[in-house]
């Protein structure tokens, strides 16, 4: 499938709430980039990160998403500048049902599987998730995937019953 295709699926779910709070939407990068891939899981990471970056940004900000290829793997950095997460705070999220108190998550609604959810669609395909954030700054979270899926006897055996 081509995840440039998805991305722009995601963006256009999450565009009315960002002209609503004049925030920016763009996408860079190669315009089509083909990959093995659940296309359902990546339209449900790709709407988690996009939601979280356009709810944690401020009127008028701007949300990036960077989309290239490198060495059988395609990056996706999804970029705010937003509040930031506190370095303490960071090694938390993507475990289930964590949420960071600051003003916004106090008047926003969300459950704190957003992050989780992500993460483990991610590594299903082989991929990792990484967060970097500065508080006051802004966020970005990394998407990494494989382009090829590994086929069954590449993955790492199930473990044996006794
Ligand atoms: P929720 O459904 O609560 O948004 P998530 O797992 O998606 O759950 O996010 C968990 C918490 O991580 C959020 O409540 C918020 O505190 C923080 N967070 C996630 N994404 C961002 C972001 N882009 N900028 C700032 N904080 C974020």
């Amino acid at each position: 499938m081509d995840v440039a295709d998805i991305i722009e699926d995601s963006m256009k779910v999450v565009s009315q709430a960002a002209a609503d709070r004049d925030i920016t939407v763009e996408r860079h990068g190669p315009a089509h980039l083909a990959i093995e891939a659940d296309r359902r899981a990546l339209k449900q990471i790709f709407l988690n990160l996009l939601a979280n970056a356009v709810k944690f940004t401020r009127d008028s900000g701007r949300v990036d998403v960077h989309v290239s290829r490198l060495r059988g793997q395609v990056k996706i950095a999804i970029k705010d500048t937003g509040i930031g997460i506190a370095e303490t705070d960071i090694g938390k999220l993507g475990r289930p049902f964590e949420q960071v108190e600051n003003q916004f998550s106090k008047s926003h609604q969300g459950s704190g599987l957003g992050l989780a959810i992500s993460r483990a669609l991610v590594e299903l395909h082989g991929g990792t998730l990484q967060i970097k954030s500065r508080e006051g700054q802004g966020t970005t979270v990394t998407c990494t995937l494989p382009t090829r899926a590994a086929a069954p006897d590449e993955e790492a055996p199930l473990a044996k019953s006794a």
